[in-house]
């Protein structure tokens, strides 16, 4: 797409100098000229009096490599040899993509002595590992890994490529989406494909949360989303089930731009909160940040780990690697105990595929009963010791 003067109608009067909110646009020997903020808004077009501006649409299928773009791929990310469950939820979803669209499912493992996952992308769903084993490959670096990815994608241009919001992807996916000029939606809840066109629909929640919004990306391939931990389900695994090992080959220019020193874990990263089968969220309906012991005391007893809702972490009460929502973490344990939540939407893209979702609310209307299986009206105050009580009687 371009924006388009043509100078032959252009009288110079500067309508669209002034209108253009991007200072995209100036005069120039009494023609207007575009520069290169334009951000093809459209508010120009809308009040030139002459009609000398348009926007030159690329019609879909001009470009041949949009319309040959073929298979779903999946980033395999893993560290030490070890995948996080996100992959196997990525190709759950990247299955079912594939099957609506009528191509391959791809997964994309590089790494250094990775070979045997490949059984397991296998297992979890993918028909072809794209395997790029190499002793250059054995530390993530994003230099290397995104000159490798868009090798790899100029060479086999897949139509839809999904990765892990992990802090692995959301390093690594940007950089390729620039490298092959393509586009990405972050942090998609929905992923579908439009019949007509197969077009990718991203769904993520936008303006602060507040709407759905579904994204599209027409002109370029592939369409690429990340999806966080925990969104997706992976389908069931298939022990024993057989795909295509294409290996790649790389070129000798590998030279990293970064040197690791040393690799030290986070102390955030200690709680748990995405691989907890329980959690125990507490809200700014705890009333101070000591309210939290028995949100500990809680979780203690059923086995599961301390959330909280942004409203309690920015309250001072509890650190930010307990925040379960779009600004946090997003979970889905089998059991999700939220005290003092009010359940705003934020706060519900991060915990509502939950299996069972416990609210303890004193107002009745609170939209956190909305999306819970079991809802206690009451003071947790009250509630809470009732439950460690009952717990404790049937451990005893
Ligand atoms: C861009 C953006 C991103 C955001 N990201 C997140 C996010 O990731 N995670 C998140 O959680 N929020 C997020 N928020 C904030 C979100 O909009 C809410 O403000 C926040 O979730 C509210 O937290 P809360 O439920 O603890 O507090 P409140 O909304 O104040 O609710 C407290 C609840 O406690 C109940 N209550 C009070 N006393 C008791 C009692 N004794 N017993 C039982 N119930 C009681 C009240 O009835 C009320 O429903 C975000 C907001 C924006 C704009």
């Amino acid at each position: 797409m371009g924006l388009i003067i043509d100078t032959d109608l252009c009288t110079g009067c500067g309508a669209c100098v002034e209108e253009c909110p991007f200072e995209a646009l100036e005069l120039v020997e009494d023609h207007a000229q575009v520069n290169d903020k334009c951000t093809l808004c459209g508010a120009c077009v809308e009040v030139c009096p002459e009609e000398a501006i348009s926007i030159e649409e690329v019609e879909r299928g001009e470009d041949q490599r949009t319309a040959q773009a073929r298979g779903v791929w999946v980033f395999a990310e893993q560290r030490g040899g070890r995948m996080p469950q996100v992959v196997a939820e990525l190709l759950g979803q990247g299955r079912r993509l594939a099957d609506e669209l009528g191509s391959e499912l791809g997964a994309v493992l590089l790494g250094h002595q990775v070979e045997p996952l490949a059984a397991e992308l296998f297992a979890w769903g993918a028909d072809v590992v794209y395997l790029a084993d190499d002793e250059r490959l054995a530390r993530f670096d994003d230099d290397i890994y995104c000159r490798v990815m868009a090798e790899l994608i100029a060479a086999h241009v897949p139509e839809v490529l999904l990765a892990g919001a992990t802090s692995l992807g959301r390093s690594l996916i940007p950089r390729v989406a620039t490298a092959v000029a393509t586009g990405l939606t972050a942090d998609c809840t929905g992923l579908s494909i439009d019949p007509d066109n197969r077009l990718l629909l991203q769904t993520r929640p936008a303006f602060g949360g507040n709407i759905m919004a579904t994204i599209v990306c027409p002109q370029a391939r592939p369409q690429m989303a990340t999806v966080r931990p925990r969104v997706m389900k992976p389908a069931p695994r298939q022990d024993g089930r057989q795909g295509r090992v294409e290996r790649v080959s790389l070129d000798g220019g590998l030279t990293p731009g970064t040197e690791v020193l040393e690799v030290v874990e986070a102390l955030d990263d200690r709680v748990d909160l995405v691989g907890a089968e329980v959690v125990v969220t507490g809200g700014r309906g705890l009333g101070g940040p000591e309210g939290f012991e028995l949100v500990r005391q809680l979780a203690e007893a059923l086995g599961g780990v301390v959330g909280a809702t942004r409203g309690a972490v920015d309250a001072g009460w509890i650190g930010h690697a307990h925040q379960v929502g779009q600004t946090g973490r997003t979970v889905a344990p089998r059991l999700y105990v939220a005290l003092g939540v009010s359940g705003a939407v934020q706060h519900l893209v991060g915990m509502q595929s939950s299996d069972c979702i416990v609210a303890v609310n004193t107002d009745p209307a609170a939209p956190i009963f909305r999306v819970a299986t079991y809802g206690i009206v009451g003071d947790l105050y009250q509630v809470v010791p009732a439950m460690l009580e009952r717990l404790a009687q049937r451990r005893g």
